[in-house]
């Protein structure tokens, strides 16, 4: 029998890598890792982690806001970006040390630098070959950029973390996750905000209430929301970028200290050998996996961003811990893509888990849907227009509740709990037979009657 280097050589340190090389290495492998920047992947770095400290900060706008009405006085306040910045990097980097000591005590030897495929059981690293048994890639996303003369001069969420200073005026684009988020922190933070989305609904692959429902309240915060709009070209004066848009001749562009795209992610597969080693990849450039993962070649892996499946931290551990329970653990398993539940951190929040209403009645044909829209008890007082929106979709026929969507403050938190609920297959009759907690938004869920 052939011997190799390593039992796994995972490339890319990322959610998903660190899991995987984690749990194999638990189940008696001998694992190396190579990551050429911070442990951590997008989700520590560029991502989730400073995504979620950056919107706490632009939560406090309202909170002070808010505050006036339960009789607190608040004197002048003022927002540092340099010492959000600061914090931010100062805990990512925090995190980065505690990957690297979770690999090195679970004996994963962790390699600095760009690895790349030169056949199914060889990687190179800093120009030296290891060979592996099986190797696994999980090198993640990048954003990517429109094309239009001057697109150069936009950034991406990968900029947008280390900006030198809050843009007065910040143009964002694209209408997904990252764009009504990071819109929803600069607005929060301070800048004046427009948002440009070339569709007419936003979050347009989540249930068709959702976008709707969020661009409005995002309105009412301030920003500025401009459906069927696209950039054609940008121009630069100085700190200024000027925007011509597909509009009306003669309605003029906008001007901008910063220009953002949220346009969308694509597979990071440049440089990694894939075309000499064989492995499949779509048009795209994400990596083609079957059940188990497996690449075309059968010794090498794929799980995460990179095989664009669902471009989510939770999904990529899942996967991670999938492959290496199939190569170390003998089976073969498969991950279930069904009620994945995910939050927006958009302001105010979404979340959802299971089916949109359009999905489930192309699955079942009778459905129900119960739907509740009002003002949270905190805002009689704190004088806010801010409602909160939230959806349930029933199969008609069995009863069961297959969707809980939601649009409101802390909406991950609430809907994760329903996501247990759903993975119960629990019915409508169920969620009418709990007791709500009062006063809560949740307890909304478990109250609504009557059908719309
Ligand atoms: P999305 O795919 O969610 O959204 C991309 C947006 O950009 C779409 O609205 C799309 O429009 C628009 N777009 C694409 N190309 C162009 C173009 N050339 N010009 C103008 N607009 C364009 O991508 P994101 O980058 O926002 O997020 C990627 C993924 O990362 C998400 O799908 C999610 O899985 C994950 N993510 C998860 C987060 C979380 O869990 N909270 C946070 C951030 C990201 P159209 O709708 O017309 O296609």
């Amino acid at each position: 029998m052939a011997t190799y280097d390593y039992d796994l050589f995972t490339i890319g340190g990322g959610s998903g890598g660190v899991r995987a090389s984690r749990f194999a290495s638990q189940y008696g492998a001998k694992v190396a890792l190579a990551e050429k920047s911070a442990l951590g992947g997008t989700c520590v770095n560029l991502g989730c982690i400073p995504k979620k400290l950056m919107s706490y900060a632009a939560h406090f706008h309202d909170d002070f806001a808010d505050a006036a009405g339960f009789g607190w006085q608040l004197g002048k306040t003022r927002f540092d970006w340099a010492t959000l910045i600061a914090n931010k990097n100062r805990e990512i980097e925090r995190l980065n040390g505690i990957y690297r000591t979770v690999l090195e005590q679970a004996s994963v030897a962790v390699l600095d630098g760009h690895a790349h495929i030169e056949d199914a059981h060889t990687v190179v690293v800093n120009g030296r070959s290891i060979t592996a048994r099986f190797i696994l890639i999980a090198t993640g996303g990048r954003p990517t950029r429109p094309v239009f003369p001057g697109g150069e001069y936009g950034i991406t969420s990968d900029d947008f973390f280390h900006m030198d200073a809050l843009p007065a005026r910040a143009v964002v684009t694209g209408g997904g996750y990252i764009a009504v988020e990071l819109a929803s922190i600069l607005n929060g933070l301070g800048s004046k905000v427009t948002l440009i989305y070339r569709g007419s609904r936003i979050l347009r692959t989540m249930d068709h209430d959702l976008g709707p429902f969020l661009a409005a309240e995002m309105a009412k915060k301030g920003i500025d929301v401009r459906f069927d709009t696209d950039i054609e070209a940008m121009h630069v004066d100085g700190a200024v970028k000027h925007l011509q848009l597909n509009t009306k001749p003669g309605s003029g562009g906008i001007d901008a200290e910063c220009v953002l795209f949220a346009t969308g992610r694509a597979a990071n597969t440049v440089h990694l050998g894939l075309e000499k080693a064989g492995i499949a990849v779509r048009e795209n450039g994400s990596i083609v996996v079957d059940a188990q993962f497996r690449t075309s070649i059968d010794s090498i892996y794929a799980i995460g961003d990179v095989i664009d499946r669902v471009a989510l931290t939770p999904v990529a551990l899942a996967e991670g811990m999938m492959v290496a329970a199939n190569l170390f653990q003998q089976g073969e398993r498969r991950l279930s893509y069904e009620n994945i539940p995910t939050a927006v951190f958009s302001h105010p929040n979404v979340a959802t888990v299971g089916m949109t209403e359009l999905d489930a009645r192309q699955k079942y044909g009778t459905i129900k849907i119960f739907k509740s829209e009002f003002k949270a008890l905190k805002h009689t007082l704190s004088g806010s227009t801010e409602r909160t929106f939230m959806k349930l979709v029933v199969d008609a026929d069995s009863d069961r509740v297959v969707g809980v969507h939601m649009v409101g403050p802390d909406a991950g938190e609430l809907v994760q709990g329903f996501a247990v609920a759903l993975q119960c297959n629990a019915t409508k009759a169920q969620f009418d037979a709990t007791i709500g907690i009062h006063p809560t938004m949740a307890e909304e869920f478990v109250t609504m009657r009557t059908p719309v």
